[in-house]
């Protein structure tokens, strides 16, 4: 027998030793939520995970299957009495897979297709130019394409013009005398059809008393390619970041896409054992916060909130609540906003379905979870939803629409900078 795991980055056995098997987390986990079985739980995928580990399994479809179906979502992790750490084990099981693991052609077409893309901000601005002119004629035909193009369709965000071709200003001084000095992460997808978030984020730092850097040197932080497997992209991603971030020299690195805040916290796990870059990952990591932490740090508000009156449902993405213990925060930070009511929907501990690249590779279960949510979310009536990670963004804004619905879903940091400003929200 060939075991499933071999050579460098296998997932560590003493953590997959620290689960006790108890099952508390079973009813957090999306996808034991709708199958009820018990290899597609946390528990289950530990016991593969060891069973790999010790030669008992090979490299089979099912036993890839059953880790290809997980989320990476961690809310086993807020669930677990035991504090077993799922991520680096799913990371490494991945990681594991993409090397040992044979796809079928198509799967690895559209993998490579999706890993060529998404983390270089200059090839995806030109994949993503055409969506500008025939973006809502492709979403009419979608029905009849096939279902990787339907499903890469139905998330793909509807960019402008504007928003392919602005850049965040590399240098904004702070308002009144400096506090911090702040880097700004850009993104990519977040830079190209988010640059609003981006920009919102740097006044909001800027109005605060931070001096803020957006190098325009840096690139992908390699969150996608890490938490899909692709553990030597990944590194060699935060690699060029860990030197452009260097160089800028501040305080701290804001973030505002949950899922590159994660991985970017992760980086002195991912170097660990390089002895080259172990001690400056480390270093990075220390600096790294969700902007929603830097605010929270960086002391009471200088700017005056203005009001805006709406009902706002605040919407936890995964890899901050679950993955960095990020709750309170946004909370506090957008119930300072006068007039806002803010709403949680019902099982808000469930994953939406983005989970990085999940929507495109999983459809059918990620379109399930996105529905789920998005009932959820109806059912509070909600003027508009509040999220800190554009795949949430753009999953909850695909399944409303499927159920009839047209929400407005902005990035916290946005109601903030329009609450500094004086913007009126809701056509009041
Ligand atoms: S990461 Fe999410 S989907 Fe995966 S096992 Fe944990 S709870 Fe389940
Ligand atoms: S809650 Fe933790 S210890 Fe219990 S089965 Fe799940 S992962 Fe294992």
């Amino acid at each position: 027998m060939k075991p499933a795991f071999s050579g460098a980055d296998q997932p560590s056995g003493a953590l997959i030793d620290a689960c006790v098997h108890c099952g508390f987390c079973l009813p957090s986990c999306p996808t034991y939520v709708l199958w009820q079985e018990e290899m597609d739980s946390p528990r289950g995928r530990v016991y593969l995970m060891k069973a790999g580990l010790d030669a008992r399994a090979e490299m089979t479809p099912t036993f890839v299957s059953h880790f290809d179906k997980c989320l990476g979502c961690m809310a086993c992790v807020t669930a677990c009495p035991s504090g077993v750490q799922y991520g680096p084990l799913i990371e490494k099981t991945r990681a594991q897979i993409e090397r040992h693991y044979e796809r079928p052609l198509g799967e690895r077409l559209f993998r490579s297709i999706l890993f060529a893309l998404l983390p270089y901000p200059a090839r995806l601005r030109i994949a993503m130019a055409p969506l500008v002119i025939f973006g809502p004629l492709l979403r009419a035909l979608a029905g009849v394409l096939p279902r990787r193009i339907r499903s890469l369709i139905a998330v793909a965000p509807q960019p402008t013009l504007a928003s392919l071709t602005t850049r965040a200003p590399e240098h904004t001084p702070a308002v009144g005398a400096s506090r911090m000095k702040v880097a700004v992460l850009t993104g990519c997808v977040q830079r190209l059809a988010f640059a609003g978030v981006n920009q919102a984020t740097i006044n909001v730092l800027a109005a605060e008393g931070c001096t803020v850097e957006a190098p325009a040197a840096q690139g992908c932080c390699g969150a996608l390619a890490l938490h899909a497997g692709n553990i030597d992209q990944a590194r060699a991603l935060a690699r060029h970041n860990i030197e452009v971030f260097e160089r800028a020299n501040v305080d701290r690195i804001a973030v505002n896409a949950a899922g590159c805040g994660s991985s970017m916290k992760e980086y002195g796990e991912l170097f660990h054992d390089d002895p080259a870059w172990a001690d400056r990952a480390r270093a990075f990591t220390a600096k790294v916060r969700d902007i929603s932490e830097v605010l929270t740090e960086v002391g009471e508000p200088r700017a005056k909130r203005h009001p805006i009156k709406a009902r706002v449902v605040y919407h936890d993405a995964c890899h901050l609540a679950h993955a960095q213990g990020v709750r309170s925060q946004p909370r506090a930070l957008l119930a300072a906003i006068p007039g806002i009511e803010l709403l949680s929907p019902a099982e808000s501990e469930i994953c939406c379905g983005s989970a990085g690249i999940y929507n495109l590779v999983q459809p059918e279960p990620a379109a399930q979870l996105g529905e789920r949510k998005a009932r959820n979310i109806a059912a509070l009536e909600p003027d508009m939803i509040a999220t800190g990670n554009p795949g949430c963004t753009l999953q909850i804004a695909a399944a409303g629409r499927r159920l009839g619905y047209s929400w407005k879903i902005v990035h916290p940091i946005e109601l903030i900078d329009r609450s500094i400003k004086g913007t009126r929200e809701r056509g009041d």
